[in-house]
C-alpha cells in the first residue's frame, strides 16, 4: 500500500486523513496544533515531527492549508516539501488558494521531478467525514490517474477542469457564488421573519420554489431549521467566515486579471469584510445572518 504524508488537519484535513487511514494507507501526518495530530496518531498514523519528516519516505503528499501563503511557505521553504520529497512523488494540494500560487508550485514541483495537481474540494466539513468530496483538479491527466485512487477513499465526485491552476479557478467560480448565495438567503429569511414567518416554514417554501439553493436546503443559516447545519451549534466548526472572505477575495483577483465584471461577488466580499471586522471570522460562513438579524 502506498505511503501517503498528509499535511494540515483542520476541520476538512483531518476527516480526510481518517478516511485514508480507514482505508489502509500508510500515513504519516503533520499540523502546527499538537491536538490535531493526536486525533490521528491515536487512530494509528505516524506522527511526524516536522513536514520534512512527513514527507521523507512517501509515495503521494497531500496537503490541506487555509492560504496563499501557506501553501507556498510549506512547498517552497527552505525546509518544505520540495527539498525533502522524494524525486518522483505526486503531490496534492487540497487548498484553496489563487491559481497564479497554484501554477508556481507547480512548475518548481516539476523542476524538482515531482508531479503535481490541485485538488480543490467541495462538499464541507460533512462530505470529508463522508468521504463523498467533490475534487475540482488541474494538472496534467497522467497526475491525475495516479491520484485516482487516494482521491476515491475520500470523495466520490473528481472533475479534470484543466490544466494546472485551472482546478482553483473552478472552485473560486463556485465559492464566489456560493458566497453570494448564503448572503442572499440569509437575507431573504430575515426579510420574512421580519413579517413575522417562520424561518422553517419560508425555509420549506423556498426550497420546493424557484429560489432553491444549495445554502437554503442544505446548510440553512437560520438556527434551529436545520438540525445538522452549523447554524444550529451556534455556528461552530463547518467552513470559517474568514475563509469565505479570502476566497470571495481570490473572486476579485481573478476578476481583475481577467477584466471580467463581478459586481455580486464584489458585494458579497465587501458583506463578509464587514462580517469579519464586526468579529465572526472564526465562525462558520453562514453566520453571515448577523449581519441582518441579531439573535
Ligand atoms: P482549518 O483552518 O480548519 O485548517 C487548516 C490547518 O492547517 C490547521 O490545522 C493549521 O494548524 C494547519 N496549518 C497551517 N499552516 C501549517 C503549516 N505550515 N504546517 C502544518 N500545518 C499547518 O481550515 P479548513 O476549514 O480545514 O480549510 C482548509 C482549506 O480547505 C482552506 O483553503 C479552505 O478554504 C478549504 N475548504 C474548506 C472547506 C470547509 O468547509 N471548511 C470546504 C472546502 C474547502
Amino acid at each position: 500500500m502506498q505511503h501517503i504524508a498528509f499535511i494540515g488537519l483542520g476541520n476538512m484535513g483531518a476527516p480526510m486523513a481518517h478516511n485514508l487511514q480507514r482505508a489502509g494507507y500508510r500515513l504519516s501526518v503533520f499540523d502546527l496544533s499538537a491536538a490535531a495530530v493526536d486525533s490521528l496518531s491515536s487512530a494509528g498514523a505516524r506522527a511526524a515531527s516536522s513536514v520534512a519528516d512527513a514527507v521523507r519516505e512517501a509515495d503521494v503528499v497531500i496537503t490541506m492549508l487555509p492560504a496563499d501563503r501557506h501553501v507556498r511557505e510549506l512547498y517552497l521553504g527552505e525546509n518544505g516539501v520540495l527539498k525533502n520529497a522524494l524525486s518522483g512523488s505526486l503531490l496534492i494540494d487540497c487548498s484553496t488558494i489563487s491559481a497564479d500560487v497554484a501554477r508556481e508550485v507547480a512548475s518548481a514541483a516539476a523542476t524538482a521531478g515531482m508531479a503535481m495537481i490541485d485538488a480543490p474540494v467541495s462538499g464541507g466539513t460533512a462530505g470529508a467525514a463522508a468521504g463523498t468530496l467533490t475534487f475540482i483538479v488541474g494538472g496534467d491527466a497522467a497526475a491525475l490517474d495516479r491520484a485516482r485512487p487516494v482521491l476515491g477513499s475520500m470523495g466520490k465526485n473528481i472533475f479534470h477542469a484543466g490544466g494546472a491552476g485551472a482546478g482553483q479557478v473552478a472552485k473560486i467560480c463556485n465559492n464566489m457564488l456560493l458566497g453570494i448565495l448564503m448572503a442572499g438567503t440569509a437575507e431573504a429569511l430575515n426579510l420574512g421573519v421580519a413579517h413575522g414567518l417562520d424561518p422553517k416554514v419560508l425555509s420549506d417554501i423556498m426550497a420546493k420554489s424557484s429560489g432553491r439553493n444549495w445554502a437554503l436546503e442544505l446548510y440553512n443559516p437560520w438556527p434551529g431549521v436545520m438540525e445538522n447545519a452549523p447554524a444550529s451549534r451556534g455556528y461552530s466548526g463547518g467552513f470559517g467566515a474568514s475563509l469565505m472572505l479570502k476566497d470571495l477575495g481570490l473572486s476579485q483577483q481573478a476578476a481583475a486579471s481577467a477584466q471580467t465584471a463581478t459586481p455580486l461577488g464584489s458585494l458579497a466580499r465587501q458583506l463578509y469584510q464587514l462580517h469579519q471586522q464586526n468579529g465572526n471570522g472564526a465562525d462558520d460562513f453562514s453566520s453571515i445572518l448577523r449581519l441582518y438579524h441579531r439573535s
